[in-house]
């Protein structure tokens, strides 16, 4: 047994089948295929993890390869965007590979097969292809240029490829069998011609391999021992294996190809495709929108790389399809927020009060602790004054017993401060309180080691003081669908399903430590959640994220409906 401190999930009880059988360690080796045709999610973080992560387990090198056939749909953008973000999720590859950069050498094989007469030119309309091509529990029929001469084929495919026809005249197929159980293997489009500028071949090429006569001869030529894809895939491993039945030499590895299954989120969408579509249209400001379940969007929010492996490592993999809850990332994060985010004091819905017995022009710094659960964090202060903000929810003229905050009459400590006592309020024409006067006990300033200092009351609320507030645009969140699977109705489009209420901005009072706080930096705003620094932040007009809440008050607005 090679790997045993954990439970081996099913790929890596396959890997040791093979080290048990044919394979030796060093013939082990993996990669991580996507397209460059949009930014990666979290689905492909479940990949990306589940490829890397049996790299560490056994020590092997793992390639990330792009998958870029296809000049319509990629772009070097993406190729850069990609490369960012696993490098971020704390990855490193061994080569960066191109599919691109093996189309002279699929270009070779596929003249090899029209040479063995295992491929032809068909010059055919797809909608006459499509007829012709049988269904499930049909059998399909040859079509007319099936039994096409070799020379034919060798010229016409070489035409193909020098440019003399438009897209659609002509397609090159395998020649397998029309009438296989497995559509798939009913002479399958090898190339077909696009006239589109490649972003790195640029017009060298004007056909372009298909997915199938692309993605085992890349993992062959990279010599991958395990190529692991989704599902959908399965039914393509049969043409898999045939591509490389084709090709094989006996001196050299034979990949094989193994499927897991797609991993769905709840209230969210993982699909290159749609997450364009709510770029283009708008519904977001761009693929790294805060809201957007990209692994770029994720870390502008606030997210951290150690949040979401060990989100994609508690899903596992698993053999069949299924949604996992997005809250279970919501837990990781908070969890790895709670080791490292400093704490700080912001209010987000302020409610002025004044401390009537404190002086007028009396201003101290108050020392409190970066983080409780963490003594090397460190301390800082805080000034305290006599007029303060604290969160309207925390004061209410009346409540019951269960209210443990500020009511008139009752008594809660400002956290690392003083213990008030609430003895009036004002209210405006309509009958909104606009102001809390109160009464503090001097003695009973927290750390001072006085009797009263020491003196327990219920509730400790935060609070900043108005004249030393700076302000900050604060943008909170809420999931981008209002459905647990947008995607998942046959009848409605996931677009009907986007939330209006994604985005609040307002305006948060920050303590003023946070004047120099820098992009990228996260902290708790306490009994908030927590926040980060947004990428659009600049010292004279900073604006946070709130990354996630400190409670799950979604799971609990769900048990109420
Ligand atoms: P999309 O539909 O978002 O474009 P894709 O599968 O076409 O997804 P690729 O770039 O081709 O995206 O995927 C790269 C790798 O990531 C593939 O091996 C693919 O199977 C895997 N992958 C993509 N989405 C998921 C997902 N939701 N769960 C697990 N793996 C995924
Ligand atoms: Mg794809």
């Amino acid at each position: 047994m090679e790997k045993a401190e954990k439970a081996l999930n099913f790929i890596e009880h396959i890997v040791e089948e093979d080290l048990a059988n044919n394979y030796k360690r060093d013939d082990l080796r993996f990669r991580f295929p996507p397209e460059p045709n949009g930014y990666l999610h979290l689905g492909h973080a479940s990949s990306i993890c589940l490829n890397f992560g049996l790299g560490e387990s056994y020590n092997a090198p793992v390639n990330l390869r792009f998958d870029d056939t296809n000049p319509a749909k990629e772009e070097k953008a993406y190729v850069d965007a990609i490369k960012r973000d696993v490098e971020w999720l704390g990855y490193r590859w061994d080569k960066e590979c191109y599919a691109s950069d093996y189309f002279q050498q699929l270009y070779d094989w596929a003249i090899q097969l029209i040479k063995e007469g295992k491929a032809y030119v068909d010059s055919q309309s797809s909608e006459e292809m499509a007829k012709q091509k049988g269904t499930p529990t049909e059998p399909g029929v040859a079509g007319p240029y099936r039994d096409r001469f070799v020379e034919e084929n060798l010229q016409l495919f070489q035409r193909m490829k020098d440019g003399e026809f438009d897209e659609g005249k002509h397609v090159l197929r395998a020649k397998i069998d029309m009438a296989s159980p497995n559509m798939l293997m009913r002479d399958p489009i090898l190339y077909r011609v696009l006239h589109k500028a490649h972003h790195r071949t640029n017009t060298d090429w004007c056909i372009y391999p298909m997915y199938d006569w692309t993605h085992g001869q890349s993992d062959y030529l990279e010599q991958v021992s395990h190529s692991l894809c989704t599902l959908e895939f399965l039914p393509h491993r049969e043409l898999y294996d045939w591509c490389l039945d084709q090709l094989v030499s006996s001196d050299k590895l034979r990949p094989k190809q193994r499927e897991f299954a797609r991993r769905n989120l709840s209230h969210t969408i993982v699909s290159k495709r749609k997450l364009l579509q709510l770029v283009e249209n708008g519904v977001v400001s761009s693929w790294d929108d805060p809201r957007m379940p990209t692994i770029s969007g994720l870390r502008r929010r606030g997210y951290t790389p150690e949040s979401i492996r060990n989100f994609a490592d508690t899903i596992g993999i698993a053999k069949r399809d299924n949604l996992v809850d997005v809250s279970l990332l919501e837990f990781h994060v908070r969890e790895h927020l709670n080791e490292i985010a400093p704490r700080v004091m912001a209010v987000l819905n302020p409610l002025k009060l004044v401390i009537t017995n404190y002086p007028k022009d009396k201003e101290e710094l108050l020392k409190t602790e970066n983080n409780p659960g963490d003594e090397s964090a460190g301390t800082r202060e805080v000034p305290f004054s006599r007029e303060l903000y604290i969160e309207q929810e925390d004061f209410r003229e009346e409540a019951n017993r269960k209210f443990f905050r500020l009511k008139l009459g009752s008594e809660v400590r400002l956290k690392s401060g003083y213990i008030i006592k609430a003895e009036s309020c004002t209210k405006d024409t309509d009958g909104n309180i606009i102001e809390v006067q109160c009464t503090y006990d001097p003695k009973s300033k927290s750390g001072s080691g006085t009797e009263e200092s020491l003196r327990k009351v219920k509730g400790t609320l935060h609070w900043v003081s108005i004249k030393h507030a700076i302000t900050a645009e604060v943008r909170l969140y809420d999931r981008l669908f209002n459905d647990e699977n947008p995607d998942g109705h046959k009848d409605k489009d996931f677009m009907d399903f986007v939330n209006p209420d994604s985005l609040t901005t307002i305006t948060g009072y920050l303590e003023p430590n946070l004047k120099s706080a820098k992009v990228g930096e996260k902290f708790q705003f306490q009994r908030l959640g927590y926040f980060n620094v947004d990428t659009d932040s600049k010292p004279e007009n900073l604006i946070f994220n709130r990354t996630v809440t400190l409670r799950d008050t979604w799971a609990k607005i769900q048990q109420k409906n």
